[in-house]
């Protein structure tokens, strides 16, 4: 480690509570490449985990954050936002004719579509929530609840209550966890902190069966999944199933803290002024930010990109899987793939990073790839290349 990501390393001992144990220290981004602050240059695969959709410092995003700031950077919900409005009615046309409600992150937008399901099944007595074991919603602590994982609820139990666990992909198990109190079932429609697992189509399928069969209401939380990370602006939209309400957060933002929840207008229409709310919820720049975000994904043809630099990334990981007998497998969809290894991740991400390549894990064994959806076939080449040099020194004999 340099002079410099060391001092800024005794920092983080001093000043800062120890929950991350960040890697390097970037200054600086244009499109899928970064800087540190010793001048390493890097191909980021991460995109602040999903969140720069458009890649770091993309020109119209930038420009709309910095000329909102200029004017009005904040003003309240007291008063009509509208950027708020526009960016509500951009994600009406691209859900169709879901209505918003906007929060500050992807916890609280899935805090917030739990209190508008256990509205909506308040006269029934209904409030249960059936989430899945290896799912991810955040870390506000109903979150922690509806998050089905040991290391994220360890230390902080008694956990609130109103959740059931069932199995991703396991019909039964959702059929097992229904009961009487039972108000909706949430899932991301790829586990991406689990470990990049998609949802089986039929699975899927069966749920939604199951929800109206039943009387529930489904939930999808497309925080990472959503603004076309798999190749379409929502990842159900390539299901052939409609949530009921659905969140999204990270890329929503363009960089800036954003979240959403999307409701069908029936259950939105069950709350009345003053039962939602939280101060900076739909900040005039990160509305801002958000409408460049879908204007440059729709003008530059990001959704058709995603899919064939996808395809590009899955061809080049499952090509070195000849090679190296510890890639085990090759998942995901779109600009969200996961690369299944026998040892550990994290030492393929730290070997990626030392030649050049960011990615991150997700979980003990899949290595995860979230590119900027704008990256290109260049620059994932050279990464590719870049990844399998890493996998030699690791790997190799
Ligand atoms: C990141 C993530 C969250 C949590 O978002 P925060 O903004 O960190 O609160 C929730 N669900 C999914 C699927 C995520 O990937």
């Amino acid at each position: 480690m340099s002079n410099k990501t060391d001092d800024i390393a005794k920092l983080y001992d001093q000043y800062l509570m120890p929950t991350y144990s960040p890697a390097v220290a970037l200054v600086s981004g244009a499109g899928s490449k970064v800087v540190d602050i010793d001048n390493m240059q890097y191909i980021d695969l991460t995109s602040g985990i999903a969140c720069l959709a458009c890649g770091h410092c993309h020109p119209a995003v930038t420009e709309a954050i910095v000329n909102q700031a200029k004017v009005l950077p904040h003003l309240s919900n007291l008063y009509y936002n509208t950027n708020m409005v526009l960016l509500a009615q951009a994600l009406s046309r691209l859900s169709g004719g879901y209505k918003a409600f906007f929060a500050n992150s992807g916890a609280e937008a899935n805090e917030n579509m739990i209190k508008l399901a256990r509205l909506w099944g308040h006269e029934k007595g209904k409030y249960e929530v059936i989430t899945f074991n290896k799912g991810f919603h955040g870390r506000t602590l109903a979150m922690c609840a509806a998050t089905a994982q040991d290391k994220i609820q360890k230390g902080f139990d008694p956990m609130p209550t109103g959740f059931a666990y069932a199995d991703y992909n396991d019909l039964d198990s959702v059929k097992a966890a229904i009961n009487e109190k039972t108000v909706a079932v949430m899932l991301e429609p790829i586990q991406g902190e689990g470990g990049v697992i998609p949802a089986d189509e039929a699975f899927l399928k069966g749920v939604a069966d199951l929800c109206k069969e039943k009387g529930l209401l489904l939930l999808m939380d497309e925080i990472q999944t959503g603004m076309g990370r798999t190749g379409s602006f929502f990842a159900w939209e390539q299901t052939g199933v409609k949530p009921d309400l659905f969140t999204l957060a990270k890329a929503l933002g363009g960089g800036l803290p954003l979240g959403a929840v999307l409701a069908r207008p029936d259950i939105a229409d069950l709350l009345h002024p003053g039962m939602l709310g939280t101060t900076f919820g739909g900040n005039p720049c990160a509305c801002a930010a958000a409408l460049a975000v879908i204007t440059t994904i729709e003008k530059e043809g990001l959704l058709e990109h995603a899919k064939t630099a996808g395809e590009q990334l899955r061809e080049g990981l499952e090509a070195l899987m000849d090679t190296y007998p510890q890639i085990l497998e090759v998942r995901g969809r779109g600009l969200l793939i996961g690369m299944v290894v026998e040892g550990s991740a994290k030492e393929v991400v730290d070997s990626c990073r030392m030649g050049g390549v960011l990615c991150c894990t997700a979980g003990e064994h899949v290595v995860r790839f979230l590119p900027p959806l704008n990256i290109s076939e260049k620059d994932l080449e050279e990464a590719l290349e870049i990844i399998g040099d890493s996998l030699e020194e690791l790997y190799g004999e």
